[in-house]
């Protein structure tokens, strides 16, 4: 059997350049080598799938992922996140947006969207063989003419598609094969790092703020005292350092090979003035006779008190109206400078995306065929594309294996 099409890897990316190019007609064969398609697609948005993020103009979305994002214009432009939305709603599955812009099935549920794919993917004729696992491309000049399968089988096809996604989370199948047989095609790949992953500082008193959730601050990353990096947003404590969104965004700035040349900056009032803060201390301390640390709590959550006043040096049994000026300054400063040293980010166990990947120069945008092997196309999490949380990932996948089919 010669298909038109054989594509090497049953997640987003995959699946969803198979759907097209079965819907349009096209011999496709999906070769997954898990005994399940998706498995990461499953547990996606915590097994709710927050399938994109509601941003309809495709140039902002782009923009999301840093000045790579302009590598997806011509993708997000012809299949953005309104085709995306319309594409799932049309096949039944209703959508919601939640209040952050995040957008899941009103289902909660992950398996849907995994149904839709199959299901329209054997509705359209394709085959999907799972257990799978590729091991080999055999090229005939500068075109893959067949791949082998680790069983022994060979594959042949007219074109092929590596969509085998990264090295995070490596039980779902993402051990990084299409990077290595990439290299050995000719690719570059850019250095490979784990992203979206919560951070670890050196300061132990953030174990005293375990589980501690703030809804709203400012991050900003400093890499040698220069600043890179800034996010806004919530941000949660960890045992031994921070996570939630914020951080998680963040993180893909932080290099995990020298991530202890990196400092953090958290603004714990975004949007006030240090004159500001000062203002407010002062109207919530003056001619109160409580404990400062309880006057305090209009402004900040209890733990979050208790070590800012540790920070600034002022006793915590002190009385709110005994708080001197220059004690009242050094507070302020904690509350919009409070600094954490890192000592490192997550690895790939715990990375929800791999930063780094095939480069972006090697690859037709608009078609996402490599420039490098004539019949081979490349799409989602294996391009050096790093998005932000929040569907953005997701999003990526669906785009540029969408262009996939089409353009076969
Ligand atoms: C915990 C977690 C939660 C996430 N939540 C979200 C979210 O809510 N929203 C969002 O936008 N993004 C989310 N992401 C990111 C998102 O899951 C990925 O960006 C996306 O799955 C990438 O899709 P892909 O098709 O490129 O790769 P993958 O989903 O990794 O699929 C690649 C497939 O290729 C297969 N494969 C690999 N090697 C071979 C081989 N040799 N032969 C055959 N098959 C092979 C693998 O088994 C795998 O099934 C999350 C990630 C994680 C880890």
């Amino acid at each position: 059997m010669q298909y038109d099409l054989a594509i090497i890897g049953g997640g987003p990316a995959g699946l969803m350049a198979a759907y097209n190019a079965s819907e349009l007609g096209r011999k496709v064969v999906v070769l997954e080598k898990n005994s399940r398609l998706g498995v990461k697609l499953l547990i996606t948005g915590g097994g709710r799938c927050n399938i994109t993020h509601n941003i309809p103009d495709y140039r902002t979305m782009a923009e999301s992922f840093g000045k790579d994002g302009r590598f997806l214009l011509s993708a997000f432009s012809r299949f953005g996140v309104i085709e995306t939305i319309a594409f799932f709603e049309s096949r039944g599955l209703k959508t919601k947006t939640e209040n952050d812009n995040k957008v899941f099935p009103v289902s909660d549920s992950a398996n849907d969207v995994l149904r839709i794919l199959v299901n329209g993917i054997k509705d359209n004729g394709g085959l999907i063989k799972i257990n799978s696992e590729v091991k080999d491309f055999i090229l005939a000049g500068n075109k893959i003419e067949k791949i082998i399968l680790t069983n022994g089988q060979e594959i042949f096809a007219d074109n092929f598609l590596i969509a085998t996604g990264g090295l995070s989370y490596p039980g779902t199948g993402s051990s990084g094969d299409g990077y290595r047989w990439l290299k050995e095609l000719g690719h570059t790949i850019k250095p490979l790092s784990p992203a979206l992953t919560p951070i670890l500082v050196k300061e132990k008193f953030v174990k005293d703020l375990e589980g501690l959730s703030l809804e709203n601050v400012i991050l900003n990353l400093y890499c040698k005292n220069k600043k890179i990096a800034t996010e806004q947003g919530p941000i949660i404590f960890t045992a031994a350092g921070l996570s939630g969104p914020a951080a998680l965004n963040i993180s893909r700035h932080i290099d995990f090979y020298s991530a202890q040349n990196f400092r953090l900056e958290i603004v714990l009032r975004p949007g006030n003035t240090p004159e500001d803060v000062d203002r407010e201390i002062l109207k919530l301390i003056s001619s109160s006779n409580k404990f400062l640390k309880n006057s305090l709590e209009r402004m900040l959550p209890p733990r979050m008190i208790e070590l800012v006043l540790l920070l600034s040096g002022i006793n915590q049994e002190r009385m709110a109206n005994s708080l001197s000026k220059i004690e009242r300054k050094s507070l302020v400063a904690i509350i919009n400078s409070l600094n954490l040293n890192i000592k490192s980010i997550e690895g790939f166990d715990r990375a929800m995306i791999t930063k780094g990947g095939v480069d972006l120069k090697e690859v037709d945008s608009k078609t996402m065929r490599s420039k490098i092997i004539f019949n081979l196309s490349l799409a989602g999490e294996i391009l050096d594309l790093a998005g932000p949380t929040g569907g953005y990932n997701l999003q990526l996948s669906w785009s540029t294996g969408r262009i996939v089919g089409e353009s076969i």
